[in-house]
């Protein structure tokens, strides 16, 4: 019978790869079959680890999105069927307070990298005609307001925009653009809310399956949506966040 689940014979690249919800996405293509160009900003020499014990196939890029542009020349001539822009960054505080340099940081990575990094790849499959996956990492701040991550909340309502209109615009160039909303997921980027008592207390209470996400619960998300069973999926903004009750 025909595996609609198997990456083999795939090439992804995913950004942030060394840590958290990129490395296990990295982790779990490749154990779908992908071969995975693990990018990051430092070493994903933990994340090639972890692959390569369990028999998978990798390699890593230094990309850097303190140059939002930096993946431009990524794609040329390399193969690359599957993306995943997971990158992202968070800075926190009251809006009355938030900084120019903490907005134009965190808009610079989450939202024109992830653009820009989309177009390149995107060029480049259409050009050889070649069929393709996106996943974008977006957030439960995908759909609701926050408290005191403007720049954040306003960058990830922007990948939810962007995956819809790339998908569109893609569809007839067989190009699936998707994304991932994750809640509340135990990785550095929550570190701080976990550490405050009454904060964590009040997300526990509001998350229905009563527990933080690991970053395995989005790895198998990705691979479905990189996947043939995922090929007529496509504009998708799929919650994965453990039920959440709003506020
Ligand atoms: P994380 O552990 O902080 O991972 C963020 C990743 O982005 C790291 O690999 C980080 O590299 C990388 N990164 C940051 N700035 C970069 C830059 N300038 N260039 C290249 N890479 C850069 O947190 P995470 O939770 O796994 O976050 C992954 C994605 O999930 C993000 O887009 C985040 O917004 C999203 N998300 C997370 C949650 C959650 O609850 N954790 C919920 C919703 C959405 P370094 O390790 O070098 O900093």
């Amino acid at each position: 019978m025909t595996d609609l689940f198997t990456l083999a014979g795939r090439k992804a690249l995913v950004t942030g790869a060394n840590t958290g919800i990129g490395q296990a996405i990295a982790v779990t293509l490749a154990g779908q079959g992908a071969h995975v160009i693990c990018a990051g900003r430092r070493s994903c020499d933990e994340t090639v680890a972890a692959i390569e014990t369990a028999g998978g196939r990798t390699q890593t890029l230094l990309l850097d999105f303190a140059d939002p542009m930096a993946a431009q020349n990524t794609f040329k001539g390399a193969d690359v069927s599957i993306l995943v822009n997971n990158a992202g960054i968070i800075r926190r505080a009251d809006s009355t307070e938030y900084s120019e340099a903490d907005w134009d940081a965190v808009i610079d990575v989450n939202q024109k990298a992830l653009f820009f990094t989309c177009q390149a790849f995107g060029k480049e499959l259409i050009a050889k005609g070649q069929a393709g996956s996106i996943v974008n990492i977006a957030s439960l701040l995908s759909v609701q307001g926050g408290i005191r991550v403007p720049a954040y909340t306003a960058s990830k309502h922007a990948v939810a925009g962007i995956t819809k209109i790339l998908a569109n615009e893609w569809a007839a160039h067989n190009i699936t653009v998707n994304a991932i909303a994750p809640g509340y997921i135990s990785t550095n980027n929550t570190e701080a809310l976990r550490r405050d008592t009454d904060r964590n207390a009040a997300i526990l209470s509001r998350i229905p399956a009563g527990r933080w996400g690991d970053p395995d619960d989005i790895g198998g998300t990705a691979a479905y949506l990189c996947s043939r069973a995922a090929k007529y999926v496509t504009g998708a903004v799929l919650n994965v966040d453990g039920g959440w009750l709003a506020r």
